[in-house]
């Protein structure tokens, strides 16, 4: 089996191996070496970057062999079995996964000892990580208490300790947060004060590294609450973007950064206000012009109708709706067809059975390369040239004036 380098010393990032096994599946080429410094996908953390002899490394999965290395670079020469190559990984990214692997353990362990919660998976993402926890309907002001404890035991420095349990009776006596998933050869990682756990992933050589740690957001799921975090360079970089979000925001309202939600709560209260206003002079507006077109509608029998072109900039589509509304509300209009150049909007609205207006576009509007459509007793269509909407206009204004 691969000697794992990176579980005796986890700052090698170059390492010289010799070749064991190597293989050839559709075009892909897998390397087995001695040893390896490459962490294998697993246990929530994806596998390290790197290269073997310069050749990109895409993938590192642990299968019953051996460390596979799979190279990323297709069809080329298979290297020799008993070759010495040289591994290389890329640090930063080693680095960054480590912090946020040892934040999790942190998050996990203090919310196992102070709060009796179990974490039941964990996700070490791109951008962010998760955990899944045993319980869910917590409060916000919950996790900012956790955040607190977990920013504590961070500046406290712990030294991290790895060591290994050649059979689990060597484990009597420490305390472990959960059991281990093999009975031999057990890597048990140590957070002092604060955990103790089986793990085989890779972690920083104290808590000091983590820097800040950051509960970015927390959601139901299936049950549970899935907790998304950041720690380290990652911490630092969300900082500084939302800090230059905020303080240009800030600038932009001519007030201080701690200021903006009271600045933005007040804008939002204004908007609303102004918004209902606006509502209610449109609404006027409506009433006023389905009025004075009220008085031009033409009976035919019993039923009035209501044709005309609204060809005044200030009317769009929604005041057009209003109009249409306002008309038909008065009990008085049987049917209104009306349409306006502002956006090139045409409508059709009906209460009598004889006049289908979905129907009537459907047929009328592919003549005119006008697009929509509608119920029976409303539709809509809009067009790209003013000279197409009048003469559908024109065409359905005929037509009504037939079937009622
Ligand atoms: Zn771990």
């Amino acid at each position: 089996m691969t000697v794992k380098i990176f579980y005796e010393d986890r700052i090698i990032y170059n390492f010289e191996s010799m070749i064991e096994k190597t293989f050839c599946s559709n075009g892909r080429v897998g390397v087995i070496t001695r040893e390896t410094i490459f962490y294998p996908e697993g246990g929530g953390q994806p596998c390290d970057k790197g290269s073997l002899d310069g050749i990109e490394v895409v993938d590192v999965q642990e299968t019953d062999e051996g460390v596979i290395h799979y190279l990323g670079k297709k069809n080329i020469k298979i290297p020799e079995s008993g070759k010495k190559v040289l591994l290389s990984i890329d640090r930063d990214f080693r680095e960054d996964n480590s912090i946020q692997h040892t934040a999790q353990h942190l998050l996990s362990a203090i919310l196992d000892s102070n709060f009796n919660i179990a974490t039941i998976s964990f996700h070490l993402g791109t951008e962010y990580s998760t955990i899944d926890i045993e319980t869910a309907g917590l409060p916000a002001d919950f996790f900012e208490g956790v955040e607190v404890e977990v920013n504590k035991a961070i500046m406290e420095n712990r030294q991290i300790t790895v060591t290994f349990a050649k059979t689990i009776s060597e484990l009597e006596g420490i305390k472990l947060r959960k059991k281990p998933s093999v009975d031999n050869d057990i890597r048990i990682v140590q957070i002092d004060g604060y955990d103790a756990s089986p793990c085989c992933g890779t972690h920083a050589e104290s808590t000091g590294i983590l820097g800040v740690f950051k509960i970015l957001k927390t959601e139901k799921y299936k049950g549970y609450t899935r907790i998304y975090f950041i720690s380290g360079k990652r911490s630092v970089s969300d900082y500084l973007t939302k800090h230059e979000i905020c303080q240009n925001l800030a600038n932009s309202m001519s007030c201080n950064v701690l200021d903006l939600e009271k600045k933005v709560s007040s804008l939002c209260s204004q908007i609303k206000f102004q918004n209902q206003e606006t509502n209610r002079i449109k609404r006027m507006f409506a009433q006023r012009v389905a009025k004075d077109l009220e008085t031009m509608s033409f009976r035919h029998d019993e039923r009035r109708i209501v044709a005309h072109y609204l060809n005044d900039q200030q009317i769009d589509s929604d005041l057009m709706n209003l109009i249409a509304e306002e008309l038909m509300d008065s009990g008085m209009v049987s049917v209104v067809l009306l349409m306006n150049n502002l956006d090139l909007k045409l409508l059709i609205v009906s209460n009598y059975d004889g006049v289908n207006c979905g129907g009537i576009l459907r047929e009328i509007l592919p003549k005119y390369q006008g697009k929509g459509g509608g119920n029976n007793y409303r539709a809509q269509a809009v067009f790209d040239d003013e000279t197409a909407m009048e003469n559908c206009f024109n065409t359905i204004s005929n037509l009504i004036k037939d079937l009622v």
